[in-house]
């Protein structure tokens, strides 16, 4: 008898179409199968240089993202109140016409009466660009709640940093350190990478007070107490510095250690590097025992000392106050270990096995190379130590100077961009900072008229600020004000609380993308409904329109004015960009495209080309032609083609020219998107060998890299590990310079903005009664939900459909809590209920949850009754935006005080076994209406 067959795997397609996914911010390449042109299966595209053929979880359910029951399916505009999810569906023309009128009315006016704030979009060139064109500062995407401390500490230190900027050397390191970091940012090339080091028996090390994802597969795992790694990195470098375990010529050669800085305590100069008439910064030259320019090749500067200048002023090199602060016994592990968590011997050990690697174990690569200055190296020398930072560092409100504190380990150790160690991807490394201003400053912003320059950019000195003369912020987050001087990526978290506040002034319109403002990208959530919301005493909005783009009925949309609802990433033209965001290789610049597999079967547009729409119809100078017509009149893949920022150099650097063989820089190529499909819709430009480290002082690489548009000029990128910027301000804090700090300001600067890198408590915990709330509480995200976009997903949620607040075993028997009891969570701003799951691997003090499960009943088109709402929950109610009142009432937003960082991560709290342990989260929102545009 024959067995009958089964065919197990049938083939569900007749079509393969490879794309971008979207589904987190990895970006990798996907093939994405379709049968009748409905999408059936996703799987990962081995030709891209992102992922090599690796899907995870999140891209191949990406199916379910593009089906969705939360969908919008047409423009809405607003009937009823706010929030009351009363809706009427318009056409497209209404509702374009409707965002014009309104923005032009602003533009015509006060620009800056417009907010425009995206999320995690990943159109970030266009956006901005648009914002420059409308002619408001106020732009920002989710960056600065974020990661904008760890962006900010590595441009302005070494002009690079973790995450898109940079990456191990996987392929050569031996010892890995990874701070803060669960199952994200990033997360496929992460996870290959970590296979990789585990085949090849490289030593993992974990600092994260919860022991999950990559911290459940390292070979150590320190589960250190939130906020301080800063202090356990700062113990660490005692340790190497007091045993002289350091790269000393690679410090000399490549970094500021040995420049000389001014000591004139109470001077105006005190602190600055000390420069020679040309503004060169000067070394002490040991042949000639006199001051040299820091770049002269002939010079043999001395890395400690003080010394005596010609002009009779005393100067010190910048290596010398590094050492005297992380020499001082403060900094030993016995003084710091009981406060991080982190036992004494265990500090030392890392610190010993971190030098052996670097220099016990150094890669010497057969592949001569020349520097900056002309001098010939035979080989590239290695040291195979690697490091890895994310939110767990950023999320607090002393992210920035934690991370500068890890970056002065990985340079004093010599391992920035060498073989073993981190490397840049391009278009990094940049100058440090890199030079582009924010614009808006006071006459900067004019009625119908473009800014003179981008919104975002890098401060370097108080006149750098956008305030007015009295001190006052002009954007309106406060970003690059005295209450965040080095803002890059702005402020979102306090956009919506300052309008409301009219704190430094009202606006008319708030224009956002993708962003979950109403729930939980908010902190405070009840807070933030209640300011858009809130009335003026005639009966209209505080914020008077509000406009929104998404593709789905996330809790924002039901406090929008006017949706414009967006398409799913498999129907829309997409370029992930090098003037943005890009998917670099450490071997080489990449770029990327997203193409539609699949035409829209609902009533949306790409937010993109409607953005590009809107300018034109506003008659924004880029977007417009002499005789009013669209510039852009096919819409983004237009604009992506067509759109030079310079000369040559447009949104994607691949297939240029009339030929389309030009790279980087050549004329636009009508046929460019074509040949990035033909390509599998990406394009990867491996450097030769002799480009591949070394970058930031390698003359062959500088030159290239200029050619391509990356950097200005072929000037090194020295790194700044004593940052001549935080010193400007600290002295403008000490009232030097025409532009200084408001009285009330001053002290916080001062202490803050210290050159040299430091460790001080998180606010929140020095603000609140450690014995009323001796807990930390923190969020991670899953293995299954990299971002609260990807969340809501049919199949995800069958993974993880609800959250718990998990804890340590002690930690719940001394609170008599017993796995699955409701537990009250108490901060000093608000209380939530939650259910406790117990645990092995977190921190004795921290109580952690996952992010963004918990969601507002009827919302996302779910069942009134699902998990997510009825037992899911936020820690977001429990953060306030807002730090207490200092003297004179002012209240400083919850962030870091040199960027602006949201401080997530600071909250502290109290837990208690809960009275009513009824199996139900609160609080409790009512019910949002399910919208009529959901299909
Ligand atoms: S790691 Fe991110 S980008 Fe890559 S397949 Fe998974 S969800 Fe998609």
């Amino acid at each position: 008898m024959t067995e009958p067959f089964v065919n197990t795997s049938p083939r569900t397609w007749d079509e393969v179409k490879t794309t971008t996914c979207y589904m987190c911010a990895c970006r990798c390449g996907i093939r994405v199968h379709l049968k009748d042109g409905r999408v059936t299966y996703i799987d990962g595209n081995p030709a891209h240089p992102v992922n090599k053929g690796v899907i995870c979880g999140k891209g191949a359910a990406g199916i379910m993202q593009h089906y969705s029951p939360a969908r919008l399916s047409k423009p809405l505009l607003r009937v009823g109140e706010r929030g009351s999810g009363d809706f009427r569906e318009i056409e497209w023309e209404e509702a374009l016409g409707l965002a014009t009128q309104w923005l032009s009315e602003v533009r015509a006016k006060d620009p800056r009466k417009l907010a425009f704030f995206t999320g995690r979009d990943q159109s970030q060139g266009l956006t901005g660009w648009w914002a420059t064109q409308f002619g408001t500062p106020n732009y920002a995407a989710h960056g600065g709640f974020c990661s904008v401390n760890m962006a900010a500490a590595g441009l302005y230190t070494f002009g690079g940093s973790f995450w898109e900027f940079g990456e191990p050397d996987w392929k050569h390191t031996r010892y890995f350190m990874l701070f803060g970091v669960a199952e994200d940012h990033a997360s496929n090339p992460i996870k290959k990478a970590l296979g990789q080091l585990k085949e090849r028996g490289a030593k993992i090390v974990s600092i994260n007070p919860i022991r999950t994802g990559y911290s459940a597969i390292a070979d150590e795992w320190i589960g250190i107490r939130p906020g301080t790694d800063g202090l356990f990195v700062g113990a660490l470098i005692h340790e190497i510095v007091s045993a002289q375990r350091i790269d000393g010529d690679y410090l000399l050669r490549y970094t500021n250690s040995p420049w000389l800085i001014i000591e004139n305590p109470g001077g105006e100069d005190d602190g600055l590097f000390a420069r020679n008439a040309q503004g060169s910064a000067l070394i002490w030259d040991g042949h000639s025992s006199s001051p040299m320019p820091a770049l002269s090749p002939d010079a043999a500067p001395k890395l400690m000392g003080r010394y005596k200048l010609p002009d009779g002023r005393r100067a010190v090199t910048a290596f010398t106050l590094i050492a005297e602060r992380f020499l001082d016994p403060e900094w030993a592990p016995e003084n710091i270990a009981a406060r991080c968590g982190v036992p004494a011997e265990t500090i030392r050990r890392i610190a010993a096995e971190l030098a052996r690697t670097a220099f016990e174990e150094e890669i010497a690569l057969d592949v001569p190379w020349t520097d900056h200055l002309g001098r010939y190296h035979e080989k590239m020398i290695g040291r195979p130590v690697s490091m890895h930072a994310m939110r767990g560092i950023s999320a607090h409100s002393n992210g920035f100077q934690t991370c500068r504190t890890i970056h002065l380990l990985q340079i004093l150790l010599g391992t920035i961009d060498v073989p073993g160690g981190f490397r840049y991807k391009p278009p990094f490394p940049k100058p440090a900072p890199p030079g582009v201003k924010p614009a808006g400053k006071p006459g900067q912003v004019k009625p119908n008229t473009p800014l003179p320059g981008p919104p975002l950019g890098f401060v370097a000195a108080p006149a750098d600020l956008l305030v007015d003369a009295e001190g006052r912020p002009q954007r309106i987050d406060k970003a690059y004000s005295w209450d965040a001087p080095l803002a890059a990526h702005g402020l979102m978290h306090m956009v919506i609380t300052n309008a409301a506040k009219k704190d430094p002034y009202g606006i008319d319109v708030l224009f956002m993308y993708m962003a979950n403002m109403s729930w939980n990208s908010a902190m405070n959530v009840p807070d933030t409904i209640g300011y858009l919301t809130q009335k003026e005493p005639d009966g209209s909005y505080t914020i008077p329109k509000i406009i929104y783009s998404d593709a789905y009925a996330s809790e924002m949309v039901h406090y929008a004015d006017l949706i414009l609802p967006d398409t799913t990433y498999l129907e829309r033209w997409d370029c992930v960009s090098l003037l943005d965001r890009p998917i670099s290789e450490a071997d080489g610049p990449a770029d990327s495209i997203r193409q539609p597999v699949t035409e829209p079967d609902r009533d949306v547009r790409p937010f993109q080309t409607v953005l590009l729409d809107i300018g034109a119809r506003l008659g924004l100078p880029g977007m417009t032609r002499n005789d009013g017509s669209p510039r852009y009149p096919g819409g983004y893949p237009d604009y992506i083609v067509n759109h030079e920022r310079a000369p040559g150099i447009g949104p994607l650097a691949g297939f240029r020219g009339a030929n389309g063989r030009a790279q980087g820089r050549g004329a636009p190529n009508p046929d460019q998107l074509q040949a990035y499909i033909a390509n599998g819709c990406h394009w990867f430009h491996e450097l030769p060998d002799h480009m591949k480290y070394y970058r930031h002082v390698n003359w062959a690489y500088l030159d290239w890299a200029t050619f391509f548009g990356f950097i200005a000029r072929p000037d090194p990128v020295i790194h700044q590990l004593y940052c001549e910027p935080l010193q400007k301000f600290r002295l403008a804090a000490r009232g030097h310079g025409s532009i200084v700090p408001p009285a009330g300001h001053r002290q916080r600067i001062a202490d803050h903005f210290d050159p040299i890198p430091f460790w001080y408590a998180p606010f929140e915990g020095e603000l609140v009664a450690a014995e009323q709330y001796p807990l930390h509480a923190v969020t991670q995200r899953p293995m299954a939900m990299y971002h609260s976009w990807g969340s809501q997903n049919a199949w995800l949620r069958q993974i993880l459909g609800r959250n718990w607040l998990y804890m340590a075993r002690e930690l719940a028997a001394r609170h008599g809590i017993a796995d699955d009891d409701w537990v009250t969570v108490t901060s000093h701003h608000g209380r939530i209920k939650a259910q406790a799951r117990l645990m092995d691997g977190v921190n004795p003090e921290t109580v952690w949850t996952w992010n963004a499960i918990g969601k507002r009943s009827g919302a996302w088109n779910l069942a009134p009754g699902a998990d997510e709402s009825k037992q899911g929950f936020l820690l977001n109610h429990l953060i306030s935006e807002l730090l207490p009142e200092r003297e004179g009432g002012y209240r400083y937003s919850n962030s870091d005080p040199v960027t602006g960082q949201a401080a997530w991560y600071d909250l502290r709290v109290r837990i208690e076994k809960a009275a009513d342990q009824q199996p139900a989260s609160e609080p409790q929102f009512a019910a949002l209406k399910t919208l009529a545009g959901a299909s």
